[in-house]
């Protein structure tokens, strides 16, 4: 993309309404523009990142095994009454009539509605186990929307749904999306915290909030040290093998991590007071598996081997698609601006024109968007007719991880300047040697 063919509305100045850095940077990078109090359009830089993370989602849901579908943002109320939830959910619902006077709502998850097309359609143990996900936007009519996308009332979330006839396959595909969120997370350069939360009326201990460390998050946490050094990587996971993803589960959850609905203080003071964190933390998921609960309410069952038609067992599992991109900028930026992570950047590299207009160097830019280009990558080629200091400006506040400038003196050596907006670490190389080394970056991301 050349800068001056796209659409970036950077801003000047810092808008005021911004509590957190996120928020600012977001808006300060032309990424979004509020439509209404908690609702956001996304503008071409933020949609960039959306897709991405959202991408990432995909393919992680669908290496576990799971398989996507896409549910209405809008549904009747019957299902809900169904349920039970309509009159519970309060006022967080945002209710709809339509011209014919019927209750409608603009879902904020879909349960109800999953139940329902898994009760119309699977009716033998046979065709179990079953996990079904889509990822679609959520009304919450928020009483404080605010911090941006990270609490919104319209948002972007992952949502997934497992059906299972006994418990024990259930907890499998709770541990199933624990460790798929392990790496769904770390693909995105977070570090995620699973942390035993609150399963509220239903009860049991089936349910982990999944927290990034942040002052600004919501929540308090309180945690072990020794949990911030796990690291799941680059491992090999069959999603199918019921005790390699119990020994994960266990790995990640055997020490102190809890949200403060269920801290225990006398658990947490047996620590040793070294490793003993108090902290704050932005949820960015949460899986949960609830049992029969639903599939009792709305008759969604099987027939076992027996011939006798048994309740299934269910979970629901979240990632909370649009927060992440604030939760990546509160995990990684300066005071210059939005440092991505590879994994997610809206565009793989910038390049620099330090002298649009200079026929060698405009040549040298044009020959390095080609060959970037041609590797199948995507680089930001800022040409406008700008001085270097306000290029280099837009290019930190962005947040690309790499940059590459060009300049008529390096270019009479045969060099161009490869720049990690991390380290801020800088090396001359041949413009051939700066497309292989970018290239080499994103091989495995
Ligand atoms: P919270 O406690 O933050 O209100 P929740 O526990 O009600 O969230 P879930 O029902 O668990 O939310 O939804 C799954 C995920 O969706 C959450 O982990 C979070 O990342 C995201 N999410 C929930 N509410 C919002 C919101 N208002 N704006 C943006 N993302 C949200
Ligand atoms: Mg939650």
């Amino acid at each position: 993309m050349r800068l001056t063919r796209y659409f970036l509305p950077v801003l000047k100045e810092t808008p005021a309404e911004a509590q957190i850095v996120s928020h600012r940077l977001m808006l300060r990078a032309g990424m979004i523009k509020q439509a209404a109090a908690g609702i956001y359009s996304w503008l071409p830089l933020g949609y960039r990142v959306l897709r991405n993370v959202e991408r990432i989602v995909h393919e992680e849901q669908q290496r576990a095994g799971h398989i996507p579908l896409l549910m209405p943002t809008l549904q009747s109320a019957d299902l809900w009454r169904e349920s039970g939830r309509y009159d519970d959910y309060g006022e967080e619902m945002l209710r709809i009539k339509d011209r014919h006077g019927r209750d409608m709502l603009y879902g904020p998850t879909n349960e109800e509605l999953i139940t329902d097309i898994f009760r119309a359609n699977v009716g033998s143990y046979k065709d179990l186990p079953l996990t079904l996900y889509h990822i679609q936007w959520k009304f919450r009519d928020e009483m404080r929307p605010r911090f941006g996308v990270m609490r919104g009332r319209e948002f972007l979330m992952k949502d997934g749904y497992n059906f299972d006839l006994t418990k024990e396959d259930a907890l499998h595909a709770y541990n199933r999306h624990l460790v798929s969120y392990l790496r769904t997370y770390e693909r995105m350069g977070l570090q995620a915290i699973p942390m035993r939360a609150d399963s509220g009326p239903i009860g049991g201990d089936y349910t982990h909030e999944f927290l990034v460390l942040a002052e600004t998050g919501e929540s308090e946490v309180f945690y072990d040290s020794q949990i911030t050094e796990l690291k799941f990587g680059n491992r090999e996971i069959d999603y199918d093998d019921v005790a390699q993803c119990q020994a994960v589960l266990e790995e990640f959850t055997s020490r102190y991590a809890r949200t403060d609905e269920t801290h225990d203080e006398a658990v947490f003071n047996d620590l040793p007071q070294d490793r003993r964190r108090v902290a704050r933390g932005i949820e960015v998921g949460q899986i949960f598996y609830f049992g029969t609960i639903y599939s009792d309410a709305m008759a969604a069952t099987v027939t076992n081997d027996k011939g006798e038609k048994v309740p299934v067992h269910m979970g629901s599992h979240g990632i909370g698609v649009s927060r992440l991109l604030g939760a990546i900028i509160e995990a990684s930026h300066d005071d210059r601006g939005i440092i991505w992570p590879e994994g997610v950047t809206p565009f793989h590299v910038g390049i620099v024109n330090l002298k649009q207009g200079d026929a060698e160097a405009d040549k040298a830019c044009e020959d390095l968007y080609k060959a970037l280009t041609a590797k199948g990558l995507d680089p930001l080629y800022d040409d406008r007719e700008e001085r270097a200091g306000a290029k280099f400006a837009t290019m930190d506040l962005i947040g690309l991880p790499w940059r590459i400038t060009v300049g008529p003196r390096g270019l009479k050596n045969g060099v161009v300047e490869l720049t990690s907006r991390r380290t801020g670490e800088s090396e001359e190389l041949s413009p051939e040697l700066a497309v292989a080394r970018v290239a080499e970056i994103y091989l495995d991301i």
